[in-house]
């Protein structure tokens, strides 16, 4: 019996770092996968930025050639001034000056808000490339350590399969059946006396039970949990508060 139960927490051990490893495999893939994610958004943001910052200065590119283009109109009407000899003339002239220099006031106007625009987007587009550095950066660090950890991981998980399998073909079916029910229902099936308690459900140990368990001649389940109690290698476990 004390090799049974010797082979259960061994198999115990190999099963809890088994469980490790796929919790630590779930998580990296979903790091890499949120990189990328972030990446690509990064990325959507720069090129929206970038085309804005093109339309914004062509805009004004038009919008300074309209203004020239008024400018000219305007020396034109202000020359004419001097040349004109009626009241009317004069009156029509003043009315014509006044709309031109309206619309190169709302020009002047329009290339002031664009101007800022295309400041503030190329401010924006120099952080989002730093940030996107950044993240092509730790991107391209964590896939690489993905990939060395995958084989590291990969290769320790054979290994603790096999041994698995070793263990496994120790014990007998009624009591590989009877460790893999209680696997299966709380996670851990064997766990070891902890301050004299159950290790899983902290249930408290009579010392008859705590005995025997020390023993290790009798197959104890725990009356709490069902987990299968062991006696812990380190005794200080027990006596202490
Ligand atoms: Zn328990």
């Amino acid at each position: 019996m004390k090799n049974i139960l010797k082979t259960l927490t061994e198999l115990q051990d190999v099963d809890t770092q088994l469980a490790e490893i796929e919790a630590h495999k779930g998580n990296l893939p979903q790091q890499v996968e949120n990189l990328e994610a972030v990446g690509a958004e990064v990325k959507e943001r720069l090129k929206a930025a970038q085309a804005k910052v093109e339309s914004d200065k062509k805009e004004l590119k038009t919008l300074g050639t309209s203004k020239d283009e008024y400018k000219t109109k305007l020396t034109k009407y202000q020359d004419q001034l001097y040349l004109v000899t009626t009241n009317r003339e004069y009156d029509a002239l003043t009315n014509e000056i006044e709309t031109v220099k309206s619309h190169i006031q709302d020009i002047v106007d329009q290339q002031g808000i664009l101007t800022e625009e295309v400041g503030q987007l190329e401010e924006e587009m120099e952080a989002l490339t730093a940030r996107q550095t950044e993240l092509q950066e730790s991107l391209a660090k964590s896939q690489e350590e993905l990939a060395a950890k995958t084989d590291l991981t990969n290769a320790r998980q054979k290994e603790l399969e096999a041994l698995r399998d070793e263990l496994a073909g120790k014990l007998s079916r009624r009591y590989l059946r009877k460790y893999e029910r209680i696997l299966q229902v709380r996670g851990q099936a064997v766990v070891p006396v902890k301050r004299r308690a159950c290790g899983g459900c902290h249930k408290q140990i009579s010392d008859q039970l705590l005995f025997e368990i020390k023993q290790g001649n009798r197959f104890i389940e725990c009356e709490g949990c069902g987990r299968i109690l062991v006696y812990p290698d380190n005794e200080d476990d027990i006596s202490s508060n």
